[in-house]
């Protein structure tokens, strides 16, 4: 009788091993470009207290009110699979008074993230971020130097067809007397409003400006604007963002209605738009959340950050990647050639040298397939002739010569050929 087998959750994917090096080429230029920058890596918990999520991302967000994994543990602890990073990278920061170490705090992650979302494609319940969140300074150049940072791991990327939006929601004061403002103004129209614009009326005002009906921006269009609510501190820190873009050639639209959903943002606001993704097109959002530290029980901290979707990048990157080939592969057949290929093996790997034998016992023809297949540039033979000689022969795959060397000197000899 043959089992059904068990297959993987809805929305999740294995990364094959074809797959996995690009995921390694992006890790890697994303690590080289932190570094450059002088950010550190922090590494959170897969799961938090669910009190975190409800405390920062908000209740009235998509995340807290429909896309948490959440459980109740045999404790009877209520806890949550990550769906972001910003609220577990600040519990950290104040739990280890990262603040009370250093003035600056540059951080940076990539890490796997869990949202219970209607899978489709660039949309997966579990998927992958990487992002920064700097703590310290509430001066405009750090808000430059997170755009440009991610600007330049995308430019690294070589992607194309992108675009920066970029808006200010002020500050608290301003967002509250703007959500006054839009309410005013959208009330008589209240009937006429989305299921979703109705609802975020009444929790969330300021996410109707998220709204993707023409009728409802229209609408927006003529009523109040974030920019007439903000104050002088708002509008001095907003221009010297953009004057300072500018400076460095970044490009960026003005985006007045772009809003991020979660409640904690404050001031600066930013979206990377990709024009080669279809309905998921953003890769990246961020922005500055000046109250989040205090919000959740650390000393007032100026924030900054974004996050970057990696399954979403990968879809845009449309460089090919070169696939790793194997250096060498050791050929021979027989018991008592087994373990001087073994022998060889172990010292060619140790020195740094990709190494492959054959694993099932198969006859010289099939191994040298084999070793064709993995694209080895070199296969190194011991046959009878070889055992009773003590030498290996040495081939180069892609042109066929081949010379005999004693087995003592195998690892000299392979470091003086041209591998690469
Ligand atoms: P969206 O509007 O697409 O739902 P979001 O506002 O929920 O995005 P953020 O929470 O800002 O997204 O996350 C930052 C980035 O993470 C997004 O720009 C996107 O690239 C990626 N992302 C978000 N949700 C998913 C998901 N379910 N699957 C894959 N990538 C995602
Ligand atoms: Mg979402």
């Amino acid at each position: 009788m043959s089992k059904e087998p068990i297959r993987s959750i809805k929305g999740t994917q294995d990364i094959l091993p074809d797959q996995s090096s690009r995921w390694q080429t992006l890790e890697s230029t994303i690590r080289n470009t932190m570094h450059t920058y002088d950010y550190f890596e922090i590494r959170t918990p897969a799961f938090e207290n669910t009190s975190l999520f409800l405390h920062s991302v908000g209740e009235e967000s998509d995340i807290v009110s429909k896309e948490m994994y959440t459980w109740i543990d045999q404790g009877g602890e209520n806890l949550t699979l990550k769906p972001e990073l910003t609220a577990p990278v600040t519990r950290a920061f104040i739990q280890n008074n990262l603040g009370g170490l250093n003035p600056i705090n540059k951080l940076y992650y990539i890490d796997s993230l869990f949202r219970r979302e209607r899978p489709q494609k660039g949309r997966y319940r579990q998927f992958h971020q990487f992002g920064v969140e700097v703590f310290g300074s509430e001066f405009p150049e750090i808000d430059v130097e997170v755009i440009s940072l991610a600007m330049s791991i995308f430019n690294t990327l070589e992607l194309e067809g992108l675009t920066l939006e970029l808006n200010s929601i002020g500050s608290e004061d301003c967002r509250n007397n703007f959500r006054t403002a839009i309410k005013e103004y959208l009330k008589p129209n209240f009937d006429k409003l989305s299921e979703t614009s109705q609802k975020r009326f009444k929790r969330n005002p300021l996410r109707i400006l998220d709204t993707k009906s023409l009728e409802e921006k229209t609408l927006l269009k003529d009523g109040p604007q974030i920019s007439d609510y903000w104050t002088s501190d708002d509008k001095d820190h907003f221009n010297e963002v953009c004057e300072l873009l500018d400076k460095i050639n970044i490009k960026f639209e003005l985006s007045p209605n772009l809003v991020r959903g979660l409640d904690y943002y404050t001031r600066t606001t930013f979206e990377v738009t990709s024009n080669l993704l279809g309905a998921q097109n953003a890769i990246c959002g961020g922005g500055r959340y000046d109250g989040l530290v205090e919000q959740l029980g650390g000393k007032p901290t100026p924030g900054i950050g974004f996050a970057a979707g990696m399954e979403r990048l990968l879809l845009v990157n449309q460089k090919s990647d070169e696939t790793i080939k194997s250096q060498i592969y050791v050929i021979g057949l027989g018991d008592s050639a087994r373990s001087l290929i073994i022998n060889i093996a172990l010292e060619l790997r140790q020195n740094n040298i990709r190494t492959s034998f054959d694993l099932l016992r198969r006859s010289i023809k099939s191994q040298m397939r084999d070793a064709n297949k993995l694209g080895a540039k070199y296969v190194i033979i011991i046959g009878e002739e070889e055992l009773a000689k003590n030498i290996a022969t040495i081939k180069n795959l892609s042109n066929s010569d081949q010379e005999q060397i004693p087995l003592d000197s195998i690892l000299s000899h392979i470091k003086s050929l041209p591998l690469k």
